[in-house]
């Protein structure tokens, strides 16, 4: 099994989550992905073929933003989806926009 890319976790408004790779509860729920506000853990597998990940991490990111790290949510599942893959899809094509927004950004 190769090793995982994912991150694991991250900082949202000074609160840290986590990411688990939890691949078995994903299917058994045939679901790509799942955010616990209680646990302040966003669940993701890798099983799945790129960029299908990576938008499924947006998406999940996108509930916590909506939501905050502690509050219910204002939006839509739709409206989740359609900016998760919009949003992974321009910044794709668009690397000096990428440059734009994280000037310099490089991972440690
Ligand atoms: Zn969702």
């Amino acid at each position: 099994m190769p090793q995982s890319r994912l991150p694991k976790g991250f900082r949202y408004h000074g609160v840290d989550w986590a990411i688990k790779d939890d691949e078995n509860r994903l299917h058994d729920d045939k679901r790509y992905g799942a955010t616990n506000f209680q646990a302040l853990e966003v669940s993701l597998t890798e099983a799945h073929a790129w960029p299908h990940v990576a938008i499924t991490m947006l998406h999940e990111l996108m509930h916590v933003v909506d939501a905050g790290n502690d509050a219910e949510g204002f939006t839509t599942e739709d409206f989740i989806s359609l900016f998760s893959r919009g949003l992974y899809a321009v910044l794709t094509d668009n690397p000096e926009l990428r440059q734009f927004i994280w000037p310099g950004d490089t991972v440690p």
